[in-house]
Protein backbone atom coordinates (compact mmCIF):
# COMPACT_ATOMS: atom_id res chain seq x y z
CA UNK A 1 0.00 0.00 0.00
CA UNK A 2 1.30 3.92 -0.92
CA UNK A 3 -0.17 6.21 1.75
CA UNK A 4 0.26 9.36 -0.23
CA UNK A 5 1.01 12.20 2.15
CA UNK A 6 2.03 15.02 -1.34
CA UNK A 7 1.06 18.26 -0.93
CA UNK A 8 0.35 18.91 -4.19
CA UNK A 9 -0.49 17.49 -6.59
CA UNK A 10 -1.96 14.94 -4.15
CA UNK A 11 -4.02 11.96 -3.67
CA UNK A 12 -7.50 11.79 -5.40
CA UNK A 13 -10.43 10.08 -3.95
CA UNK A 14 -10.76 6.17 -5.08
CA UNK A 15 -13.73 6.68 -6.21
CA UNK A 16 -12.95 9.49 -8.42
CA UNK A 17 -10.25 7.45 -10.11
CA UNK A 18 -12.21 4.33 -10.90
CA UNK A 19 -14.52 6.24 -12.12
CA UNK A 20 -12.28 8.30 -14.23
CA UNK A 21 -10.98 5.05 -15.75
CA UNK A 22 -14.30 3.76 -17.31
CA UNK A 23 -15.20 7.12 -18.59
CA UNK A 24 -12.36 9.03 -19.23
CA UNK A 25 -11.07 7.24 -22.77
CA UNK A 26 -14.46 6.78 -23.66
CA UNK A 27 -16.81 9.29 -22.47
CA UNK A 28 -19.90 8.04 -22.47
CA UNK A 29 -19.82 5.44 -24.72
CA UNK A 30 -18.76 8.25 -27.80
CA UNK A 31 -15.83 5.84 -28.68
CA UNK A 32 -13.93 9.46 -27.50
CA UNK A 33 -11.71 9.87 -24.82
CA UNK A 34 -12.44 13.08 -22.62
CA UNK A 35 -9.59 14.75 -24.23
CA UNK A 36 -10.21 14.14 -27.98
CA UNK A 37 -13.58 16.02 -27.42
CA UNK A 38 -14.21 19.22 -29.28
CA UNK A 39 -14.85 21.90 -26.73
CA UNK A 40 -17.18 23.40 -28.85
CA UNK A 41 -19.20 20.19 -28.08
CA UNK A 42 -21.84 19.97 -26.80
CA UNK A 43 -20.58 16.85 -24.29
CA UNK A 44 -17.73 18.89 -23.56
CA UNK A 45 -20.12 22.16 -22.46
CA UNK A 46 -22.11 19.36 -20.24
CA UNK A 47 -18.97 18.43 -19.04
CA UNK A 48 -18.24 22.59 -18.28
CA UNK A 49 -21.55 23.38 -17.06
CA UNK A 50 -21.60 20.70 -14.88
CA UNK A 51 -18.34 21.59 -13.07
CA UNK A 52 -19.17 24.97 -12.72
CA UNK A 53 -22.87 24.53 -11.01
CA UNK A 54 -21.68 22.17 -8.77
CA UNK A 55 -18.79 24.47 -8.01
CA UNK A 56 -21.33 27.01 -6.94
CA UNK A 57 -23.56 24.27 -5.40
CA UNK A 58 -21.08 23.04 -3.07
CA UNK A 59 -19.20 26.34 -1.76
CA UNK A 60 -22.84 27.90 -2.10
CA UNK A 61 -21.40 30.82 -4.33
CA UNK A 62 -23.76 33.52 -3.98
CA UNK A 63 -25.88 34.71 -7.42
CA UNK A 64 -23.43 37.81 -7.85
CA UNK A 65 -20.81 36.09 -8.27
CA UNK A 66 -18.97 34.59 -11.22
CA UNK A 67 -16.89 31.31 -11.92
CA UNK A 68 -14.18 30.89 -14.06
CA UNK A 69 -11.89 27.98 -14.87
CA UNK A 70 -8.55 29.53 -16.28
CA UNK A 71 -4.78 27.82 -16.55
CA UNK A 72 -1.24 29.06 -15.47
CA UNK A 73 -2.18 27.77 -11.61
CA UNK A 74 -2.56 29.88 -8.70
CA UNK A 75 1.27 31.46 -9.25
CA UNK A 76 -0.56 33.10 -12.65
CA UNK A 77 -3.10 34.75 -10.03
CA UNK A 78 -0.66 36.38 -7.97
CA UNK A 79 0.06 38.54 -11.15
CA UNK A 80 -3.30 38.48 -12.72
CA UNK A 81 -5.42 39.51 -9.63
CA UNK A 82 -2.88 42.52 -9.79
CA UNK A 83 -3.14 43.13 -13.43
CA UNK A 84 -6.86 43.80 -13.54
CA UNK A 85 -7.49 45.39 -10.06
CA UNK A 86 -4.57 47.37 -9.22
CA UNK A 87 -5.00 50.84 -10.77
CA UNK A 88 -1.78 52.63 -11.12
CA UNK A 89 -2.73 55.37 -8.35
CA UNK A 90 -3.56 52.71 -5.94
CA UNK A 91 -1.91 49.91 -3.76
CA UNK A 92 -2.44 46.30 -2.89
CA UNK A 93 -1.96 45.20 0.72
CA UNK A 94 -0.46 41.93 1.50
CA UNK A 95 -1.05 39.75 4.88
CA UNK A 96 2.19 37.56 4.75
CA UNK A 97 1.74 34.37 6.05
CA UNK A 98 4.53 32.39 4.05
CA UNK A 99 6.15 31.44 1.17
CA UNK A 100 3.21 32.04 -0.87
CA UNK A 101 2.34 35.33 0.23
CA UNK A 102 5.75 36.63 -0.36
CA UNK A 103 5.32 34.96 -3.84
CA UNK A 104 1.75 36.63 -4.44
CA UNK A 105 3.22 40.08 -3.33
CA UNK A 106 6.33 39.63 -5.64
CA UNK A 107 3.97 38.72 -8.44
CA UNK A 108 1.85 41.65 -7.71
CA UNK A 109 4.75 43.91 -7.77
CA UNK A 110 5.71 44.02 -11.37
CA UNK A 111 2.20 45.25 -12.47
CA UNK A 112 1.64 48.03 -8.93
CA UNK A 113 2.23 49.38 -5.87
CA UNK A 114 2.19 46.97 -3.19
CA UNK A 115 2.79 47.04 0.71
CA UNK A 116 2.66 44.54 3.96
CA UNK A 117 -0.31 45.30 6.27
CA UNK A 118 0.58 42.47 8.33
CA UNK A 119 2.84 39.66 8.72
CA UNK A 120 3.96 36.88 11.13
CA UNK A 121 7.75 36.69 9.09
CA UNK A 122 9.72 37.54 12.35
CA UNK A 123 7.87 34.82 13.94
CA UNK A 124 9.26 32.03 11.43
CA UNK A 125 5.56 32.17 9.79
CA UNK A 126 4.10 30.38 13.00
CA UNK A 127 0.89 31.64 12.85
CA UNK A 128 -1.58 34.07 11.77
CA UNK A 129 -1.22 37.25 12.55
CA UNK A 130 -3.66 40.03 13.57
CA UNK A 131 -4.45 42.53 10.84
CA UNK A 132 -4.93 46.04 12.37
CA UNK A 133 -7.63 47.37 9.59
CA UNK A 134 -6.59 51.07 10.88
CA UNK A 135 -3.70 50.51 9.23
CA UNK A 136 -5.17 50.29 5.51
CA UNK A 137 -4.36 53.11 3.44
CA UNK A 138 -6.97 54.62 1.84
CA UNK A 139 -5.75 54.38 -1.38
CA UNK A 140 -6.12 50.25 -1.12
CA UNK A 141 -7.46 48.67 -4.31
CA UNK A 142 -7.70 45.36 -2.43
CA UNK A 143 -6.80 43.42 0.43
CA UNK A 144 -4.33 40.03 0.01
CA UNK A 145 -4.99 36.61 1.82
CA UNK A 146 -3.32 33.14 1.78
CA UNK A 147 -6.33 31.03 3.23
CA UNK A 148 -4.15 28.00 4.28
CA UNK A 149 -0.30 28.08 3.99
CA UNK A 150 0.95 25.11 2.65
CA UNK A 151 4.57 25.19 3.89
CA UNK A 152 4.21 26.19 7.10
CA UNK A 153 1.04 24.96 8.09
CA UNK A 154 -1.30 27.83 9.03
CA UNK A 155 -5.12 28.58 8.60
CA UNK A 156 -7.22 31.58 8.82
CA UNK A 157 -10.34 30.51 10.74
CA UNK A 158 -12.23 33.73 9.59
CA UNK A 159 -11.18 36.93 7.43
CA UNK A 160 -11.61 39.96 8.66
CA UNK A 161 -14.32 41.99 7.41
CA UNK A 162 -13.02 45.10 5.23
CA UNK A 163 -13.97 47.78 3.24
CA UNK A 164 -11.46 46.99 0.28
CA UNK A 165 -12.23 44.12 -1.53
CA UNK A 166 -10.62 40.74 -0.56
CA UNK A 167 -8.67 39.00 -2.78
CA UNK A 168 -8.08 34.99 -0.96
CA UNK A 169 -5.84 32.31 -2.21
CA UNK A 170 -7.45 29.12 -0.97
CA UNK A 171 -4.69 26.83 -3.23
CA UNK A 172 -4.55 24.73 -0.13
CA UNK A 173 -7.58 24.70 1.54
CA UNK A 174 -10.75 25.41 -0.82
CA UNK A 175 -13.74 22.90 -0.78
CA UNK A 176 -12.50 21.51 2.64
CA UNK A 177 -14.76 23.97 4.58
CA UNK A 178 -17.22 26.52 4.15
CA UNK A 179 -16.69 29.67 2.73
CA UNK A 180 -18.12 33.29 4.21
CA UNK A 181 -18.79 35.26 1.49
CA UNK A 182 -19.40 38.10 3.06
CA UNK A 183 -15.42 38.01 3.83
CA UNK A 184 -14.59 37.14 0.59
CA UNK A 185 -14.65 39.12 -2.75
CA UNK A 186 -11.97 36.33 -4.71
CA UNK A 187 -10.84 33.40 -4.54
CA UNK A 188 -8.75 31.47 -6.09
CA UNK A 189 -7.45 28.16 -6.41
CA UNK A 190 -5.59 25.44 -8.03
CA UNK A 191 -7.35 22.51 -8.61
CA UNK A 192 -4.58 19.96 -7.79
CA UNK A 193 -4.67 19.52 -3.87
CA UNK A 194 -8.31 19.37 -2.96
CA UNK A 195 -9.76 20.14 -6.47
CA UNK A 196 -9.10 17.65 -8.87
CA UNK A 197 -5.51 17.76 -11.18
CA UNK A 198 -3.36 20.20 -12.20
CA UNK A 199 -4.29 22.30 -15.15
CA UNK A 200 -7.21 24.07 -14.03
CA UNK A 201 -7.32 27.04 -11.82
CA UNK A 202 -10.90 27.75 -9.81
CA UNK A 203 -11.44 31.49 -9.54
CA UNK A 204 -14.33 33.15 -8.06
CA UNK A 205 -15.29 36.83 -8.18
CA UNK A 206 -18.16 38.75 -6.94
CA UNK A 207 -19.08 40.82 -9.84
CA UNK A 208 -19.21 44.26 -8.81
CA UNK A 209 -15.34 43.89 -8.36
CA UNK A 210 -15.20 42.43 -11.83
CA UNK A 211 -17.11 45.58 -12.85
CA UNK A 212 -13.90 47.92 -11.78
CA UNK A 213 -11.25 45.30 -13.54
CA UNK A 214 -8.89 47.11 -15.96
CA UNK A 215 -9.85 47.41 -19.42
CA UNK A 216 -6.83 47.28 -20.23
CA UNK A 217 -5.11 44.04 -20.06
CA UNK A 218 -4.77 41.64 -23.03
CA UNK A 219 -7.82 39.62 -23.46
CA UNK A 220 -6.42 36.17 -22.72
CA UNK A 221 -5.39 37.70 -19.19
CA UNK A 222 -8.92 39.73 -19.04
CA UNK A 223 -11.01 38.16 -16.18
CA UNK A 224 -14.15 40.39 -18.07
CA UNK A 225 -13.35 38.44 -21.29
CA UNK A 226 -13.09 35.04 -19.45
CA UNK A 227 -16.20 35.59 -17.57
CA UNK A 228 -18.17 36.99 -21.03
CA UNK A 229 -16.60 33.42 -23.00
CA UNK A 230 -18.13 31.45 -20.10
CA UNK A 231 -14.20 30.42 -19.66
CA UNK A 232 -14.21 29.53 -23.31
CA UNK A 233 -12.73 32.06 -24.71
CA UNK A 234 -9.64 29.83 -25.81
CA UNK A 235 -9.54 25.68 -25.00
CA UNK A 236 -9.94 25.20 -21.15
CA UNK A 237 -7.89 22.08 -19.82
CA UNK A 238 -10.82 19.89 -20.43
CA UNK A 239 -9.93 17.09 -18.77
CA UNK A 240 -8.76 18.77 -15.42
CA UNK A 241 -11.91 20.52 -15.63
CA UNK A 242 -13.99 16.91 -16.02
CA UNK A 243 -11.90 15.31 -13.17
CA UNK A 244 -13.15 18.83 -11.05
CA UNK A 245 -16.67 17.97 -11.80
CA UNK A 246 -15.99 14.40 -9.98
CA UNK A 247 -14.22 15.61 -7.49
CA UNK A 248 -17.19 17.98 -6.48
CA UNK A 249 -19.87 15.07 -7.28
CA UNK A 250 -17.28 13.18 -4.46
CA UNK A 251 -17.45 15.96 -2.15
CA UNK A 252 -21.45 15.77 -2.67
CA UNK A 253 -22.15 12.43 -1.84
CA UNK A 254 -19.84 12.25 1.98
CA UNK A 255 -21.25 15.48 3.09
CA UNK A 256 -20.30 18.22 1.13
CA UNK A 257 -18.24 20.93 2.52
CA UNK A 258 -19.49 20.10 5.90
CA UNK A 259 -18.63 16.72 5.47
CA UNK A 260 -15.14 17.84 4.06
CA UNK A 261 -14.72 20.34 7.43
CA UNK A 262 -15.34 17.15 9.89
CA UNK A 263 -13.20 14.51 8.28
CA UNK A 264 -10.53 17.18 8.13
CA UNK A 265 -10.76 18.33 11.75
CA UNK A 266 -10.35 14.90 12.44
CA UNK A 267 -8.09 13.85 10.86
CA UNK A 268 -5.62 16.47 11.52
CA UNK A 269 -6.55 16.16 15.54
CA UNK A 270 -5.36 12.79 15.16
CA UNK A 271 -1.71 13.95 14.22
CA UNK A 272 -1.92 17.26 16.57
CA UNK A 273 -2.68 14.91 19.63
CA UNK A 274 -0.06 12.48 18.58
CA UNK A 275 2.52 15.58 18.42
CA UNK A 276 1.62 17.11 21.72
CA UNK A 277 1.38 13.61 23.16
CA UNK A 278 4.89 13.04 22.52
CA UNK A 279 6.60 14.91 25.03
CA UNK A 280 8.67 16.66 23.37
CA UNK A 281 9.45 13.82 20.74
CA UNK A 282 7.58 16.06 17.70
CA UNK A 283 7.43 19.43 18.10
CA UNK A 284 4.60 21.12 15.77
CA UNK A 285 5.96 24.35 14.26
CA UNK A 286 2.70 26.36 13.91
CA UNK A 287 1.63 27.52 16.95
CA UNK A 288 -1.57 25.88 18.56
CA UNK A 289 -4.03 28.88 17.48
CA UNK A 290 -3.08 28.69 14.43
CA UNK A 291 -2.69 25.34 13.51
CA UNK A 292 -3.18 24.09 9.96
CA UNK A 293 -5.78 21.00 8.74
CA UNK A 294 -4.70 20.65 5.68
CA UNK A 295 -0.62 20.69 6.11
CA UNK A 296 0.59 19.17 9.39
CA UNK A 297 4.21 20.72 10.04
CA UNK A 298 6.32 19.03 12.19
CA UNK A 299 9.83 18.38 13.78
CA UNK A 300 11.80 16.19 15.69
CA UNK A 301 14.83 16.60 17.93
CA UNK A 302 17.87 16.29 15.45
CA UNK A 303 18.19 16.62 11.64
CA UNK A 304 19.69 13.19 11.90
CA UNK A 305 16.33 11.78 13.36
CA UNK A 306 14.10 13.38 10.87
CA UNK A 307 16.52 12.10 8.10
CA UNK A 308 16.01 8.74 9.58
CA UNK A 309 12.34 8.87 10.36
CA UNK A 310 11.90 10.14 6.58
CA UNK A 311 14.08 7.62 5.43
CA UNK A 312 12.00 4.10 7.34
CA UNK A 313 8.94 6.33 6.49
CA UNK A 314 9.39 6.02 2.92
CA UNK A 315 10.46 2.58 3.37
CA UNK A 316 6.95 1.22 4.92
CA UNK A 317 4.79 2.89 2.08
CA UNK A 318 4.61 6.88 3.02
CA UNK A 319 5.19 9.02 0.74
CA UNK A 320 5.23 12.94 0.65
CA UNK A 321 6.26 13.08 4.08
CA UNK A 322 9.32 15.45 3.41
CA UNK A 323 9.03 19.38 4.55
CA UNK A 324 9.28 21.66 1.96
CA UNK A 325 12.58 22.45 0.51
CA UNK A 326 12.87 25.58 1.83
CA UNK A 327 12.26 24.72 5.54
CA UNK A 328 12.82 21.22 5.92
CA UNK A 329 11.63 18.98 8.90
CA UNK A 330 8.49 16.83 8.12
CA UNK A 331 4.78 17.39 6.70
CA UNK A 332 1.70 15.54 6.62
CA UNK A 333 -0.72 17.09 3.95
CA UNK A 334 -4.14 15.68 4.67
CA UNK A 335 -6.33 16.99 2.01
CA UNK A 336 -9.95 15.87 1.56
CA UNK A 337 -8.98 12.33 -0.21
CA UNK A 338 -6.43 11.49 2.57
CA UNK A 339 -8.18 8.49 4.13
CA UNK A 340 -8.31 8.76 7.62
CA UNK A 341 -7.16 5.24 8.05
CA UNK A 342 -3.78 6.22 6.35
CA UNK A 343 -3.48 8.86 9.14
CA UNK A 344 -4.23 6.03 11.52
CA UNK A 345 -1.21 4.00 10.12
CA UNK A 346 0.72 6.96 10.10
CA UNK A 347 0.05 7.44 13.80
CA UNK A 348 0.88 4.17 14.34
CA UNK A 349 4.05 4.65 12.53
CA UNK A 350 5.14 7.81 14.75
CA UNK A 351 4.21 6.30 17.61
CA UNK A 352 6.38 3.25 16.97
CA UNK A 353 9.19 5.31 15.99
CA UNK A 354 9.68 7.74 18.68
CA UNK A 355 9.29 4.41 21.04
CA UNK A 356 12.51 2.71 19.46
CA UNK A 357 13.75 6.54 19.19
CA UNK A 358 13.28 8.32 22.58
N1 LIG B 1 -0.63 29.12 -3.35
C1 LIG B 1 -0.56 28.14 -2.44
C2 LIG B 1 -1.13 28.36 -1.08
C3 LIG B 1 0.04 26.93 -2.77
O1 LIG B 1 0.12 25.94 -1.86
C4 LIG B 1 0.56 26.74 -4.07
C5 LIG B 1 1.21 25.47 -4.48
O2 LIG B 1 1.62 24.64 -3.72
C6 LIG B 1 0.48 27.79 -4.97
C7 LIG B 1 -0.14 28.96 -4.58
C8 LIG B 1 1.05 27.70 -6.36
O3 LIG B 1 0.17 27.02 -7.16
P1 LIG B 1 0.50 26.66 -8.67
O4 LIG B 1 1.62 25.71 -8.66
O5 LIG B 1 -0.81 26.09 -9.14
O6 LIG B 1 0.84 27.93 -9.37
Amino acid sequence: TTYNFNPGPSPLPQEVLDHAQANMFNFEQSGMGIMELSHRSPQYEGVHNQTIKQIRKLLDVPEDYSVLLLQGGASLQFAMSAMNFLPADQKAAFVMTGSWSEKAKKEASFYGQTYELATSKANQYKNIPEVDLSLVSPDTAYIHYTSNNTIFGTQWTRFPNSDQPAIVDMSSDILSKEVDWNTVDMAYAGAQKNAGMSGVTIVIVRNSLLDHASENVSPTLSYKQHDKANSLYNTPPTSAIYMTGLVCDWIEKNGGLKGMKQRAEEKAQLIYDEIDGSEGFYTGHADTASRSNMNVTFNLPSEELEKSFLAKAKAEGFVGLNGHRSVGGCRASIYNAVPKEHVEKLISFMKEFRSVNK
